[in-house]
């Protein structure tokens, strides 16, 4: 089998890698094909197709696109879109303008904890302010000697539950799954093993993203503890869904997985780049 790795961030968003650095780290580790899929944006695509088309690694141009699910934040990866599409143009832009007013509210709450300064330092450490993210405040709250590192950010301050998470409105599904459509993408449920969906709810899920065109689910991710990949095996053959894999790669001390490093996709399961291989 192929070593497709179908889901990693870089400066356009919250990795800490350019577009080019990502391509030629996951071209170093053995990747035969590679997609870029930043948060809400695809400001890093032209420079990534550049830098793969360079190297000689295949290329799949993608986004991961933010969605609310009821009380849920799922995210939904494209791939193989055209990014020029004006559905998933305007789209990601609709996207975008929610998250400077989202981050002025996190950073209200931090202040008020004794924690000034957040809004201005988290924007100091996105390159890309449109996409200004949770993880560029925790990177923010490393800086400012709050935690010892992004993963404690997220579990004192910044997940869901914990005091600084503030509830938000992202896309609705039936939008990101026809954005992508009409941009000439494939759309994958990403990491599904993390959104903590009671089995009914999962169900629910599965079956309304296969009703809107969904087409793949992440398996083997970065994502999922390896001990959950057999269980999202069995989902995606249960429902018929295509299989996809990807590191969720976001900068060096911050992903357990680097890109083109994850473990093969099981062989039961059929490759969403199936529908695109040559
Ligand atoms: P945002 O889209 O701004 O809400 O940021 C979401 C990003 O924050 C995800 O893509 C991850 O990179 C990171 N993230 C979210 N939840 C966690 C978590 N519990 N632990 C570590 N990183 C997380
Ligand atoms: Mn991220
Ligand atoms: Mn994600
Ligand atoms: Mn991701």
């Amino acid at each position: 089998m192929e070593n497709f790795d179908l889901h990693n961030h870089s400066t356009s968003s919250d990795g800490l890698l350019s577009p080019t650095q990502l391509i030629e780290l996951a071209a170093r580790a053995g990747a035969d094909a590679i997609a870029l899929t930043d948060h809400d944006t695809t400001d890093g695509l032209a420079e990534a197709g550049e830098a793969a088309r360079r190297i000689g690694i295949e290329w799949v141009p993608g986004v991961e696109i933010s969605v609310s699910w009821g009380d849920t934040t799922l995210h939904i990866v494209g791939l193989g879109i055209d990014p020029a599409a004006e559905a998933m143009v305007k789209g990601l832009q609709s996207i975008r303008d929610g998250r400077l007013g989202r981050a002025e509210r996190v950073a209200t709450v931090l202040e008020n904890m004794g924690i000034p300064g957040a809004l201005e330092g988290a924007l100091a450490l996105a390159p890309n302010e449109s996409v200004l993210s949770r993880t560029h405040f925790a990177r923010f709250l490393v800086e400012a000697g709050a935690v010892k590192d992004t993963q404690q950010a997220f579990d004192k301050y910044l997940a869901k539950g914990k005091p600084a998470f503030v509830a938000h409105q992202w896309a609705t599904l039936p939008d990101a799954v026809a954005w992508i459509a009409g941009s000439g993408g494939v759309a994958v449920l990403a990491h599904p093993g993390r959104y903590g969906l009671k089995p009914w709810a999962r169900r629910e899920l599965l079956e309304e993203f296969r009703r809107l065109g969904g087409e793949a689910i992440e398996v083997v991710t970065g994502s999922h503890r390896p001990e959950q990949y057999a269980m999202w095996r069995d989902v995606a053959k249960e429902y018929g869904f295509l299989a996809s894999r990807g590191a969720d790669y976001h900068g060096p001390g911050e992903s357990p997985v680097e890109p083109g490093r994850l473990p093969p996709l099981p062989q039961t399961l059929t490759p969403v780049w199936s529908k695109w291989a040559h």
